[in-house]
């Protein structure tokens, strides 16, 4: 069977995508990495995931959530009846910031048309926005993910619900506490948004 002809739409631009991506130098970040991580899923998922960037683990396979942060992520997912194949993973900036630094702010602008492809390709109706770094991209500086965490705001038809990154939770169980609270708080509001969609 000719694969081609059986490609989604949707798999032909993210595709695209993919391949523009993996050759990027907008960003200086290009000259550290080993693969670029564009990000990966179901590319019809109600629920999209925006995490900061690649770590050490990410760098080496080109996927994202793959170390220590991306197990707690797993276990957060299956607490709340979600699986990845569910579910689209994206991240701020898709090449890995040396040692695992913040991305800084040009960073993120440079890579953000990226990311935009990526809700306006998949129309997701929630995306769980990961630490402060996403929070950052998404709506701008002078945001405090401690302040935001756990609530939902609706923008262009969207439901944002940022909480924090599943890597702050590996250093403090208060932390992970927190994140569990917000995914609750999140599985009502996917179940939700999914009964309005179907009505
Ligand atoms: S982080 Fe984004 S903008 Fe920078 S080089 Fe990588 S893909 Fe390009």
């Amino acid at each position: 069977m000719d694969q081609t002809k059986s490609m989604t739409w949707k798999q032909e631009i993210e595709n695209t995508l993919i391949k523009r991506i993996e050759t990027c130098k907008k960003c200086d970040l290009y000259k550290t990495r080993t693969k670029a991580v564009p990000g990966t899923g179901y590319l019809d998922a109600d629920v999209m995931f925006v995490g900061e960037g690649p770590g050490k683990n990410e760098d080496l396979t080109g996927e994202p959530f793959v170390g220590q942060a991306g197990k707690v992520l797993d276990k957060l997912l299956e607490d709340i009846g979600l699986s990845r194949k569910q579910i689209f993973i994206g991240n701020t900036v898709k090449c890995r910031p040396p040692s695992n630094r913040t991305p800084s702010t040009s960073e993120m602008e440079a890579c953000k048309p990226y990311l935009i492809s990526q809700i306006e390709l998949i129309q997701p109706t929630v995306i769980v926005v990961l630490g402060s770094a996403a929070l950052t991209s998404l709506f701008g500086s002078g945001q405090s993910i401690s302040r935001a965490r756990g609530k939902s705001m609706i923008v262009n038809g969207i439901c944002y619900f940022p909480t924090y990154h599943p890597a702050a939770a590996l250093y403090r169980r208060s932390t992970l506490e927190l994140i569990m609270e917000d995914f609750s708080k999140l599985k009502e509001i996917v179940q939700n948004r999914k009964r309005k969609n179907e009505n």
